[in-house]
């Protein structure tokens, strides 16, 4: 695997958002908790969401406490 498509692969969510039978491709955020995935405007719109509209982790109840997955300079390194 190339390190471009592990970069695409981390940056963007692989989740599914209802109603629309496609791919989310949103940005992928990291929790403190270490739980991945995307943050949407409702609640269990995508599969792989993590986080609500208030930043808001749906793993571990902590709210900001998170990092953007993308142009993430440790990968490869
Ligand atoms: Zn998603
Ligand atoms: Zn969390």
């Amino acid at each position: 695997m190339s390190y471009d498509a592990i970069k695409s692969d981390r940056a963007l969510c692989i989740g599914y958002r209802k109603g629309l039978a496609g791919k989310c491709n949103a940005q992928v955020l990291k929790c403190e908790c270490g739980a991945t995935g995307c943050r949407q405007t409702y609640a269990e719109n995508c599969t792989e969401q993590i986080f609500d509209v208030n930043y808001k982790c749906v793993k571990c109840g902590a709210v900001g406490k998170y990092e953007v997955l993308n142009f993430v300079n440790r990968i490869g390194a």
